[in-house]
């Protein structure tokens, strides 16, 4: 957490996870995105306001991306396909140096270890991200990309898109 979010009274920072909206369409609560982040990725910067305070929009099935108030911006206003609101590849994961989930499946197939994560670990130290301007959530990819992998090896005796005809000509 940032320091600036401490709960004062007045000045309140705009980026408090505690001052989160609700999102307009699901109802959960948003997270709070920075307007460079939205102004650098919605198709029309013109409609994203600099005065309000936007959130991003986490539920997978939800169209909404950023709100704010009545302003809405749905995924058709956004420059890049939203990872966690997409189920068809390409999946982006990391914006800043484009990696997909399916770089990870093809990595992590095979039973192997990936170095996705490790090459963006270097990417960012080298201070080479650009996660505020790149990324829709405006944070580092990392996290995703750990979650990714492990999910990727777990699904890894299952790669193939249907697992249950499988199940069924094993017996055979
Ligand atoms: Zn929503």
């Amino acid at each position: 957490m940032a320091k600036c979010c401490q709960p004062m009274e007045g000045e309140a920072c705009s980026l408090s996870p505690d001052k989160a909206e609700a999102c307009p369409r699901c109802g959960k609560k948003g997270k709070p995105v920075a307007t460079l982040t939205v102004k650098s990725l919605v198709r029309d910067h013109t409609q994203a306001s600099a005065s309000v305070p936007y959130s991003f929009c986490r539920t997978p099935g939800c169209d909404v991306v950023y709100f704010a108030g009545q302003a809405v911006f749905n995924k058709p206003d956004i420059k890049v396909r939203i990872g966690i609101k997409e189920t068809a590849d390409p999946i982006p994961l990391c914006y800043c140096f484009g990696y997909t989930r399916e770089d990870i499946h093809r990595d992590t197939g095979a039973g192997k270890n990936t170095v996705i994560p490790e090459k963006i670990k270097a990417e960012v130290q080298g201070g080479f991200c650009a996660c505020e301007v790149k990324n829709p959530s405006g944070t580092c990819c990392l996290g995703d990309i750990t979650r990714a992998v492990q999910k990727s090896k777990k699904d890894v005796p299952q790669t193939v898109a249907a697992p249950t005809r499988n199940r069924a000509t094993d017996q055979f």
